[in-house]
């Protein structure tokens, strides 16, 4: 046996000479004394070691966390089973579907990547019964328990009749199903009026991610109305008048290393009272993106797991997590094991106004990039194409994050190299940002958070 390729030590933590042993694809953390540390870091032994062997239970608990391994083949087949269940497992529990009822937006953010790459273009009745058709048909051939539906934009509430449409049908089919159902709200708030939540709670609706760009100042300057106007005072307005009825969480974008906006944000929710009542927090970098074809230059924010990688975002998400920590609010770091959904075979999809299929949000109002469309069963080509990428397997064999980085934002490796198979590392930025999420997670299991 020996220490897999894929196990990070953080050492001295939480105390001296006590050390965290985290493994990236099992996701396993086990905290242990200085001399197991040092037996296992050298450790090359047949596993049916005596029992006379020092530590022997230990050593048989790290096998089985997946800490240590037989030898670098076992690892090496473990972490290929791994990303083969990972692509093509169907993960029953839920059918995760994003649906855009409009490109419309009553909004005209400065950073908006939508603005020169769509056609303003809404959804109809009958493209969303197509869609609603293909997710029941691939509800029942796949089996999924239950159906969670994100209505996204340009602004989802510029369409309401057709948002309800969808969810008034999906949710009384998913009843008479037994199938479980609920949405969230992508929006910036504006429109979510307090009628406007109690008449979808009873559709469905269990959360609603709203976009706020910083205090007043810095939101309406970066968030105006289309055609002038600021935003600011009507959407707390409306957050004030929800946020005993909803979840709500709140979306903010950053540049560079600055996030003083975020802290004045934090302050003005806390002097409202809401503070503690709001669900989480994402911050989002912005982003260079395609961009449409005359502006090559425009910027988006790209989600998942392709964003930090400089000098400049370590330092911003190392400022923001410091901040989330002094706030004690919850603040998600980072560990998760993903493969880029873009990969999966049977992973959530993104369906756009016109019906198109893709599978991740950041290639929407690129149909060269969808993988289907509602009106046919059959994904195409493209998509065979996604599933088809291995980047992991260009990746060193030792690096330590390949199971939660798999070669990195496979729409990254587009922007940077125009192909989608070659492999973007996060290394660097993993290497500085890793030992603190590790610390996190072990503070949040063993509620030792200060
Ligand atoms: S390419 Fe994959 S990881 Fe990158 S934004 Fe799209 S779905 Fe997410
Ligand atoms: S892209 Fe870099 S950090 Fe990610 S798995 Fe490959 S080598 Fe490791």
């Amino acid at each position: 046996m020996q220490l897999s390729h894929y196990t990070i030590i953080v050492k001295n933590y939480p105390e001296k000479e006590k050390h965290l042993l985290f493994n990236t694809r099992t996701q396993g953390m086990v905290k242990i004394n200085e001399e197991l540390r040092k037996l296992v870091e050298n450790y090359y032994a047949p596993r049916n070691f005596s029992l006379k062997v020092k530590y022997c239970n230990e050593l048989e608990q790290l096998y089985k966390m997946g800490i240590l391994v037989n030898n670098e083949e076992d690892d090496r087949k473990k972490l290929g089973s791994f990303f083969h269940q990972l692509k093509h497992d169907v993960r029953k529990s839920c059918l995760q579907a994003t649906i855009l009822t409009t490109y419309a937006c009553n909004f005209q953010c400065v950073y908006c990547f939508e603005e020169g790459s769509r056609k303003d273009v809404s959804m109809d009745i009958s493209t969303a019964d197509q869609a609603m058709q293909w997710l029941k048909k691939n509800i029942e051939r796949l089996g999924y328990e239950s159906l969670s539906i994100t209505f996204y934009g340009g602004e989802p509430l510029l369409n309401k009749p057709v948002l309800e449409h969808i969810a008034t049908h999906l949710k009384n089919w998913c009843e008479k199903k037994n199938i479980g159902f609920k949405f969230t709200l992508q929006t910036n708030g504006y429109l979510m009026t307090p009628e406007c939540i109690d008449k979808y709670l009873k559709l469905g609706l269990c959360r609603a991610r709203v976009s706020v760009d910083g205090p007043a100042d810095v939101h309406d300057l970066n968030r105006p109305l289309r055609g002038g106007g600021k935003t600011f005072d009507r959407i707390m307005e409306n957050i004030l008048a929800s946020i005993d009825k909803v979840t709500i969480c709140i979306s903010t974008s950053y540049q560079q290393d600055d996030i003083g906006h975020i802290e004045k944000l934090l302050d003005y929710f806390d002097k409202l009272g809401i503070l503690n009542k709001l669900d989480d927090f994402v911050f989002s970098p912005i982003q260079p993106s395609l961009g449409p074809n005359s502006q090559p230059k425009q910027i988006r924010m790209v989600e998942c797991m392709g964003n930090y990688e400089d000098e400049v975002l370590v330092s911003a998400n190392t400022k923001i997590q410091e901040l989330m920590r002094k706030r004690k609010l919850p603040f998600k770091g980072g560990m998760t094991v993903t493969a880029c959904p873009l990969t999966m075979e049977n992973g959530s999809v993104v369906i756009d106004q016109e019906g198109r299929i893709y599978k991740c949000n950041s290639m929407l109002g690129y149909p060269e990039f969808a993988v289907g469309d509602v009106r046919q069963d059959e994904f195409n080509d493209r998509n065979k194409e996604f599933v088809n990428i291995d980047a992991w397997k260009k990746c060193p064999e030792d690096c330590v994050y390949l199971p939660m980085c798999s070669g990195g934002c496979r729409f990254m490796s587009y922007l940077y190299n125009k192909n989608f198979t070659t492999p973007v590392c996060k290394k660097n930025y993993l290497d500085k940002m890793t030992p603190a999420f590790i610390k996190r997670e072990y503070e949040a299991l063993t509620g030792t958070a200060q």
